[in-house]
């Protein structure tokens, strides 16, 4: 499902008011990406009974597609970015309407565009439904996933999509963005692979990534969530913690977030949202389309993997390996210490 380049964007709203926000059970170890909100507003609704839950798993083979839950006990296979195009297939919205005609009501994750097209599918719905889309800089295609995915598998760094995170934390980074086999724990560089290196630096996105209609203020969702790009002004909140951004979009959205802070679902602390759109580029422009990205595809699909995956990584340069030195060398909680005497001192 794919609503990248609606005529019109219709039933989008403007940010009304944000939080800067980490789930209450924040840990970690845990597979959630940054503050874990999604997964705390997935604990919650489910906790009420009457709810259930869509979004974006990796399925044992490395295919990402969305899925309903159910269940707390399943609630863990939502956790975590998985930086690719999630396929929301019909057999998915016809069990969410199935739900919804039985009088459920439904949380439903996703980007911004998957966000618009569940809309348009269960219009009928719109009440019972809340959307919470993503702010989102971008998805590269599936085919590109599964070569790589194929490619960590033939080299012994996992055998279960279901053990794979994009991203994790520890003592030394507050945000590490390497893949990180969660049962082994150990971790590839993004540097090191071209899948994750072209990800990052947005040359492999769909082509409607570039210009996609939903990099604005303006939300599909009830509830817009991603990294708190403002964080270094909210270092009380979280000195070494990785938040998120919470934005409310819609009363229902704005509803839903106070009842799960009256029951203790989520730590927040008013920000200055309009401060955020300004620092996330997402919420104000789509990705950039580099030059690479011309040859990127075809070379995907013409070279043999091992030779694309050499011409692609970007490599570690001797700025990132002296930084890297330094964080293992100096743990997180006293590189913050350090920033926040000098925030204070220079106030
Ligand atoms: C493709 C993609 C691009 C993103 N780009 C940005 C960005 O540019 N700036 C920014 O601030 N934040 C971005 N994010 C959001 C960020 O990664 C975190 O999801 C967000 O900060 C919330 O963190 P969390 O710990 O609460 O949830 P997470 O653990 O990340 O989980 C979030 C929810 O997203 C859903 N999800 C996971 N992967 C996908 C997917 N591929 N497609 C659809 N839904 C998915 C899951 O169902 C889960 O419920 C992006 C996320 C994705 C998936
Ligand atoms: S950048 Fe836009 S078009 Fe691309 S996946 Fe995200 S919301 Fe959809």
């Amino acid at each position: 499902m794919c609503a990248a380049n609606p005529k019109i964007v219709s039933g989008a709203n403007e940010i009304t008011e944000g939080y800067i926000a980490l789930s209450s059970s924040y840990s970690m170890e845990s597979r959630s990406s940054s503050g874990g909100i999604a997964d705390a507003l997935t604990r919650y609704v489910l906790s009420l009974g009457g709810w259930v839950v869509a979004g974006c798993v990796m399925e044992e083979d490395g295919r990402v597609c969305h899925r309903l839950v159910e269940d707390m006990a399943d609630a863990w296979i939502l956790q975590g970015s998985k930086y690719v195009q999630s396929d929301v297939t019909s057999g998915l919205l016809n069990e969410c309407q199935v739900a919804l005609q039985s009088g459920k009501k439904l949380l439903f994750f996703g980007t911004p565009c998957q966000i618009y097209g569940m809309r348009s599918a269960l219009t009928a719905y719109g009440d019972n439904i809340i959307g919470v889309d993503l702010i989102c800089h971008g998805v590269p295609s599936p085919l590109f996933w599964e070569k790589a995915f194929g490619e960590l598998v033939n080299e012994g760094f996992v055998n279960n999509g279901k053990d794979l995170l994009f991203r994790h934390r520890s003592a030394w980074e507050r945000d590490d963005f390497s893949f990180l086999n969660y049962k082994r724990k150990n971790k590839r560089n993004n540097e090191r692979n071209a899948y994750y290196s072209t990800f990052l630096d947005s040359s492999s996105f769909r082509e409607s990534c570039y210009s996609c209609k939903f990099a604005n203020a303006m939300r599909p969702g009830d509830l817009t969530i991603g990294d708190c790009a403002t964080l270094s002004n909210y270092m009380e909140f979280a000195p070494v913690e990785s938040a998120s951004s919470i934005l409310v979009n819609s009363v229902k959205g704005g509803n839903l977030l106070q009842d799960a802070l009256e029951k203790g679902a989520l730590l927040v602390a008013p920000f200055d949202y309009e401060a955020e759109i300004r620092a996330n580029a997402q919420l104000h422009r789509p990705s950039r389309r580099p030059i690479q990205r011309d040859r990127i595809y075809f070379d995907l699909l013409e070279m043999p993997y091992e030779q694309f995956e050499k011409k692609y990584q970007t490599g570690l340069s001797l700025k990132k390996k002296v930084k890297g030195l330094v964080k293992r060398f100096i743990p997180l909680s006293m590189r913050t210490r350090i920033r926040l005497l000098l925030q204070r001192r220079t106030k």
